[in-house]
C-alpha cells in the first residue's frame, strides 16, 4: 500500500438548491499524511470528502489525487475508500468475509481473499478473531473491521468520517492510537473528519481548521494551538480568555490593545494597525496570579480540581468570566478575595475580530 497527495484546486462545492457549503478553496493534502479537517456541525466537512471519494461533483476547480485530475471519475473508480460513523458490515458473515468482501467482485479466488483477509486482520491486531460474527466482537472491533475492510480494495486514500462519534469515550481514546499506529504501518494517506478538536490533536500530522464553508488555518497541532490566525480558529481549539477592543498602538511585533478590562499587550501576528477591532486571546494556562505587566484585578470564585491540573475561575471588574489553570503542585491556597491575574505580552495574541466558535454550553442549548 501506498499514499497518494491529495489537491483540491479552487474547489468550490454548492448542492443543487443553491447553497455554496465550500466556498472556493486551495488544499494540498501530502502523501502518507495523516490529515485532520476539524470544525463544528455543519462547516462542509463531509462536503469536501464527498467531493474527493467522488459522490459529488465540485461546482468549480478541481480535485486531483496523485497528480490525476478526478473529474468525471465515479467512486469506484478513485483510489479512495471511505469509512463513516455508521459501520454497515455484514452480520451473518465471519469477519474474515467482510473484510475480504470488495475482493470477490473483483474477481480475486477465495484463497487469496482469505490470506489477504489475514494479512489486514492481522495489521488491525484482530488475527483471531477471523471467524467471529461482528456481533460478537466489541464496538472498537467492529471499527477495525471495518477499517480492513476499506484497506482491502488497496486505496491510496482513506476518507474517514467522523469514525469515532459512535464510541463510548474510553474506545475513543483507545481508537485514536489503534488509527495512528494503523496510518503509520500502512503509509496510506488518511483524511479524518472531526469535529473533536482532542481527536484531531492528538492523531494528526497536520489540521485543516474550519469554519462556515471555508479552511481558515492549516497546520500542525502545535501551531493551529499555539498560533491560531482568526479568532474563530483561537476559540474553537482549546480554551481562552477573550478581551474585545481596539489596537491603541502597536510596538515592535506586539500591539497594545484598550478592552473593557484595561490596556493590554499582545503579540500582534496579524500586523493590526492603530484603530482596528480586535481580540485579545489569552490560555488560562498562561494565566497567572500578580504577574507580569498585563494585569487586572478578579475575585477567585472557583476552583475545579481535574487531578494533575486545578481549573480556577475567576469574576473580573467588569463582570466576566476568566479561567486560569495551574499544575497541581498542592501549594496552591484558595480563599474567595481579589486577587491580582496577568499574563506576559508574549504568550498573549492579538488577532483581528470575528465570528468565534460556540461554547460547549451554546452547542448544548442549540441542540
Ligand atoms: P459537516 O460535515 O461539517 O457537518 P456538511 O458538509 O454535511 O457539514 O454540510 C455543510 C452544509 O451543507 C450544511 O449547511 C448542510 O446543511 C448543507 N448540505 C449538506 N448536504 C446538502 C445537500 N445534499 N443539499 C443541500 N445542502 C446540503
Ligand atoms: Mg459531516
Amino acid at each position: 500500500m501506498r499514499g497518494k497527495d491529495v489537491l483540491l484546486e479552487k474547489v468550490e462545492i454548492t448542492y443543487p438548491n443553491g447553497f455554496t457549503a465550500v466556498h472556493e478553496t486551495d488544499l494540498t493534502v501530502r502523501a502518507g499524511e495523516f490529515f485532520s479537517i476539524l470544525g463544528p456541525s455543519g462547516c462542509g466537512k463531509t462536503t469536501i470528502l464527498r467531493a474527493v471519494s467522488g459522490f459529488v461533483e465540485p461546482s468549480g476547480g478541481a480535485v486531483r489525487i496523485g497528480g490525476q485530475d478526478q473529474r468525471g471519475l465515479a467512486p469506484n473508480a478513485r483510489p479512495t475508500a471511505l469509512i463513516f460513523q455508521n459501520l454497515a458490515l455484514f452480520p451473518m458473515m465471519p469477519v474474515w468475509e467482510n473484510v475480504a468482501f470488495g475482493l470477490e467482485a473483483r474477481g480475486v479466488s477465495k484463497r487469496e481473499r482469505q490470506a489477504r483477509a489475514t494479512e489486514l486482520l492481522n495489521l488491525v491486531a484482530l488475527g483471531d478473531q477471523a471467524d467471529k460474527k461482528p456481533g460478537e466482537l466489541s464496538g472498537g472491533q467492529r471499527q477495525r473491521v471495518a477499517i480492513a475492510r476499506a484497506l482491502a480494495v488497496d486505496p491510496a486514500v482513506l476518507l474517514l468520517d467522523e469514525p469515532l462519534s459512535a464510541l463510548d469515550l474510553k474506545l475513543r481514546q483507545h481508537m485514536r492510537a489503534e488509527l495512528r499506529s494503523i496510518q503509520q504501518k500502512t503509509g496510506v494517506t488518511f483524511i479524518y473528519i472531526t469535529h473533536d478538536q482532542g481527536e484531531a490533536l492528538t492523531m494528526s500530522d497536520r489540521i485543516a481548521v474550519m469554519n462556515a464553508g471555508r479552511i481558515e488555518q492549516v497546520g500542525t497541532g502545535d501551531e493551529i494551538y499555539a498560533r491560531p490566525r482568526t479568532a474563530f480558529a483561537a476559540s474553537f481549539v482549546g480554551e481562552s480568555n477573550q478581551f474585545p477592543g481596539r489596537v491603541s498602538a502597536q510596538e515592535g511585533q506586539m500591539a497594545w490593545i484598550e478592552t473593557a478590562h484595561g490596556r493590554f499587550l499582545g503579540r500582534n501576528i496579524a500586523d493590526l494597525q492603530e484603530g482596528d477591532a480586535a481580540i485579545l486571546f489569552v490560555r488560562p494556562e498562561v494565566m497567572r496570579v500578580a504577574d507580569g505587566r498585563n494585569r487586572l484585578k478578579a475575585r477567585l470564585e472557583r476552583r475545579d480540581l481535574e487531578g494533575a491540573f486545578i481549573n480556577i475561575f475567576l469574576r473580573s471588574q467588569t463582570g466576566a468570566e476568566l479561567a486560569m489553570s495551574m499544575p497541581n503542585t498542592g501549594m496552591i491556597g484558595f480563599d474567595t478575595s481579589d486577587v491580582d491575574v496577568g499574563f506576559s505580552a508574549e504568550q498573549a495574541l492579538v488577532l483581528p475580530e470575528g465570528p468565534l466558535a460556540k461554547t460547549g454550553r451554546e452547542e448544548l442549548a442549540a441542540e
